[in-house]
């Protein structure tokens, strides 16, 4: 279909709004348009956070040189053409919105060459106004070059995240696209360094393994569409995609990618069932790393509902529901051929075994015999607590004991968190927190987006005892841990941290990280105590400043008074 602007009563159908708010939603709007223009490479190559340069070349179908200028008018659009298609879009880009709006806010070069063309066209636009245009010789193809992005609009700029982070989620559009799109061979180069490469081979799990490791890729397994209970496949969406052994969990839910139509969207519905599927299996406050792919028919869904196209409506959200819920589930079944749902529920309480090669050192006597921690700066205990007299654990998760008034339960993980808490927190003020050497340095593999943050972090991951080098691509060596998590998941724990943004969009990096340490560290729940284990926990939880809260601030124990439980028997 040629380039033709809508008509007005097209225009006010569709969800319009500001498309241009960073620059990984610029990279967005340009993958999208060379995917749409059927494009099997496409490079993406960016500087100072996309903000100096942000280039992607595609060898798509091009633009027709009468066609080029109107591209970059407003509603502007070879992709529908009134009402009617716009109820069954099938390409990503619909609203001819993005080239006009990248244009008003930056500096934009755009050299294309149609199929049939001997040469190609040279456009220059800047601040949305024609500056040049030309010929320009070229393979079939576009390349779309946006410099000095905001430059006029100091707002926006104050508005973005260090480059880091900018780069960081335009390595996450970049993955996600190149997950979407399997047989599409992609590359991300970030500041002259290539961060992403896919082999454009059609096979989801080679896309994986370029994204989240081979590691995670070879614990992948995929969604079979034979497998499905009877008459789900015929009358639901089609739901494909890989799903991950609860093994390869995370802490965040960013592991988890949904496509409608292989257009990239966030769904609370989709996520609630993948999340259903995994019951059980995963331990609380970790997720599951999925791509799923629904094919639902166009009309069936409503892409047209957010500026970004981000989210999506469907006509049946119940059968959206079930299909992808049992599709994962099914999947999850191949891979524990008979799963009972209580015993992996338990087998996935202890941690998995650490990464590390090193030899671990023999354990001492108690979980909890540390050097004496060092004093925490004054701080008025928020509730002292008295001396306890440790009776028990229950469900090998809450330690029972006994004050001068009444009976304590004490949430074992929680106060541990706490303790552990508090000694990291003093040793970073006092900068000695304790390291580990590893006795052989580990390679420890990252994502594009994970690489971003590594590299801004080296330093504050040295302050809490992380020792990191690069060793190619992608890829670090892991020389020393904190001392606190060497026998623990140091490797989840680095994931973990990785996955908080580094600029801080949540608040203090410092703090969280801090938190996820001890959260990492801390005994876990369902883990069998000592006497002496329960003994040590309890009086070390007694010396903390705040002992009755974790540091998410969570009740670490719950408190039964004599008076209280004279009344519960009725002696009142
Ligand atoms: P939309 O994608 O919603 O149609 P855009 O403003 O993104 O709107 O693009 C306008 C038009 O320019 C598209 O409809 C398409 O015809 C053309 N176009 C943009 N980018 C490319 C590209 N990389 N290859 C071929 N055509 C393109
Ligand atoms: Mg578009």
């Amino acid at each position: 279909m040629p380039i033709r602007v809508l008509d007005p009563k097209t225009v006010s159908r569709i969800a319009a709004g500001e498309v241009v708010d960073r620059p990984a939603s610029v990279v967005k709007e340009l993958v999208e348009n060379s995917l749409d223009a059927g494009a099997s490479q496409i490079s993406v190559e960016i500087r100072g956070g996309g903000v100096s340069l942000i280039r992607v070349v595609d060898n798509g179908v091009g633009i027709p040189p009468p066609e080029v200028q109107l591209a970059f008018a407003r509603h502007a659009t070879s992709k529908v053409d009134g009402l009617e298609s716009l109820e069954s879009i099938k390409s990503l880009g619909f609203r001819g919105e993005a080239l006009p709006s990248i244009a008003a806010v930056a500096q934009v070069e755009m050299v294309t060459c149609a199929a049939d063309q001997a040469a190609g066209t040279s456009l220059s636009l800047e601040d949305g106004v024609v500056t040049q245009k030309g010929s320009q010789g070229r393979s079939t193809g576009t390349t779309v070059t946006v410099r000095n992005l905001f430059r006029k609009l100091p707002a926006r700029l104050k508005f973005l995240k260090s480059p880091a982070t900018e780069n960081s989620h335009i390595a996450n559009v970049v993955s996600q696209y190149a997950l979407a799109f399997p047989e599409v061979k992609f590359s991300l180069s970030v500041d002259g360094r290539t961060t992403l490469r896919t082999p454009g081979s059609g096979h989801l799990l080679d896309s994986v393994a370029q994204v989240y490791g081979l590691e995670a890729a070879r614990n992948m397994l995929e969604i079979e569409r034979s497998e499905w209970e009877g008459g789900i496949a015929a009358s639901s969406p089609l739901v494909t995609g890989v799903v991950g052994a609860p093994t390869v969990n995370r802490s965040s839910r960013s592991y988890l990618s949904f496509f409608v139509n292989r257009r990239w969207i966030n769904s609370r519905l989709l996520t609630w069932a993948v999340e259903e599927a995994y019951h059980g299996l995963l331990m609380e406050g970790r997720h599951p790393v999925v791509v799923i792919n629904i094919s639902p028919a166009p009309e069936e869904v409503d892409i047209n509902i957010h500026p970004t196209k981000t989210e999506v409506k469907f006509r049946n959200e119940r059968a959206v529901f079930t299909a992808v819920q049992k599709a994962v589930r099914q999947a999850l079944i191949g891979l524990m051929p008979v799963p009972r749902i209580e015993e992996v529920a338990a087998a996935y309480q202890s941690p998995p075994a650490p990464l590390t090669l090193a030899a671990v050192p023999e354990r001492s006597g108690s979980l909890f015999r540390v050097s004496p921690s060092p004093p925490l700066p004054a701080q008025t205990p928020a509730v002292s607590l008295p001396v306890l007299r440790i009776l028990g654990q229950i469900l090998s998760s809450y330690i029972v004991a006994e004050g001068p008034d009444g009976l304590y339960l004490i949430d074992q993980h929680a106060a541990h968190e706490r303790i552990l808490w508090e000694r990291i927190t003093a040793q970073r003020i006092q900068q000695k927190i304790e390291v580990q050497g590893l006795l052989e340095p580990v390679t420890f593999e990252v994502t594009p987006r994970q690489d971003e943050v590594l590299k801004s972090r080296y330093e504050k991951l040295a302050e809490f005892g992380f020792s990191i080098e690069p060793f190619g691509h992608r890829t670090y060596l892991v020389r020393a841990v904190p001392t606190l998590l060497h026998n623990q998941d140091w490797a989840a724990a680095l994931r973990e941290l990785l996955d908080s943004p580094p600029g801080g969009d949540r608040g203090d990096w410092e703090e969280s990280t801090a938190i996820s340490l001890a959260c990492h560290s801390a005994v876990r729940a369902g883990q069998t105590l000592t006497d002496d284990e329960m003994r040590e926990l309890v009086r070390q939880l007694e010396q903390t400043a705040v002992p009755n809260t974790c540091p998410h601030g969570r009740p670490t124990m719950l408190h039964l008074g004599s008076g209280q439980l004279r009344k519960e028997f009725g002696r009142e």
